[in-house]
């Protein structure tokens, strides 16, 4: 277990043990970026903050069922992202990035199609409309398989192919679509598409084998499972090395195409918290210093 959630798994426990204190601290850490995402997603102030009480509330309720597979932001990301979505059913509530609005709905659902394609291609895999007792362990499987994609593509520094499988995956935008938006040829993004869908296959295959699934595979799930992981969002440890201008050149890069270009609405909103808490520290330190130097005046006889 990681250093950080191992931290996020104490603060769960404190919750859970009834510690008000760190309940507080809790709702300090997390309401910013909430507020921040949800007055982006619907249009009145006083709905936004509802929602994200909600969420809280939500979050409390259902603290003893609660298994953190993912971090404690990104859980509650998606309890918020589902508040809304239910309560203001419009399109442009269900979308997770700015690119998506530019786009629209056209695009929807082209890389699900291919793998569907794909997997039709060979009649040793079952793509068939799957039983709900068998859905959780088919989601985990695709969602280790997407995990180990995205993880091999930051492992080696390949930032080119994350940001074709994160416009395709995670955004849904067409081949020509991403194609054009990073300037590559419409070729080249096929032939990493089809390698992404073949890792994926070969991951699930790898599993079958081990004896315990017909896999199948419903419209959207792999944009489900990306959007409901956020895989290919930053830290926000790295977001705050972005603000701080203190990343290598590349990931700087792929931290700006990730808030800038896909407009992702969840890092954003991170991303904007983090700039409001460092402008009211700096505030707060430029304030000590004037206090500091000043102070000596006051105290004059
Ligand atoms: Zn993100």
């Amino acid at each position: 277990m990681s250093d950080s959630s191992q931290t996020e798994q104490d603060t769960l426990e404190a919750i859970r043990n009834g510690n008000g204190q760190a309940w507080g601290q809790f709702i300090d850490e997390y309401q910013g970026r909430l507020l921040r995402f949800a007055r982006t997603r619907v249009a009145q102030h006083a709905d936004a903050e509802d929602v994200v009480q909600e969420t809280f509330a939500s979050f409390v309720k259902a603290l003893d069922r609660i298994q953190v597979t993912v971090s404690l932001e990104t859980y509650l990301f998606g309890i918020l992202r589902h508040e809304i979505v239910n309560r203001f059913r419009s399109q442009t509530t269900r979308t997770v990035c700015l690119i998506q609005d530019i786009y629209g709905a056209e695009s929807s659902d082209a890389p699900i199609n291919a793998l569907d394609r794909q997997a039709a291609c060979d009649p040793s895999v079952s793509w068939c409309v799957c039983h709900d007792e068998q859905q959780a362990l088919q989601e985990r499987t695709l969602a280790q398989a997407l995990t180990r994609l995205v993880a091999n593509f930051k492992r080696s520094e390949n930032l080119r192919d994350l940001k074709i499988a994160e416009l395709l995956f995670y955004c849904k935008l067409r081949n020509k679509d991403a194609a054009q938006l990073l300037a590559l040829n419409p070729g080249l993004v096929r032939v990493v598409k089809h390698r992404c869908l073949k890792q994926i296959r070969a991951h699930v295959l790898q599993r079958r084998q081990a004896g315990d699934m017909t896999f199948s595979c419903s419209e959207n799930v792999l944009t489900r499972i990306w959007e409901s992981h956020r895989l290919s969002c930053p830290k926000r440890s790295t977001l705050g090395a972005f603000l701080l201008e203190n990343l290598p050149v590349e990931w700087f890069d792929y931290v700006d195409f990730h808030l800038a270009t896909v407009g992702c609405h969840f890092c954003r909103a991170s991303f904007k918290d983090l700039q409001e808490r460092q402008d009211s520290q700096q505030q707060e330190s430029f304030r000590q210093r004037v206090m500091n130097s000043t102070i000596g005046f006051f105290s004059k006889p």
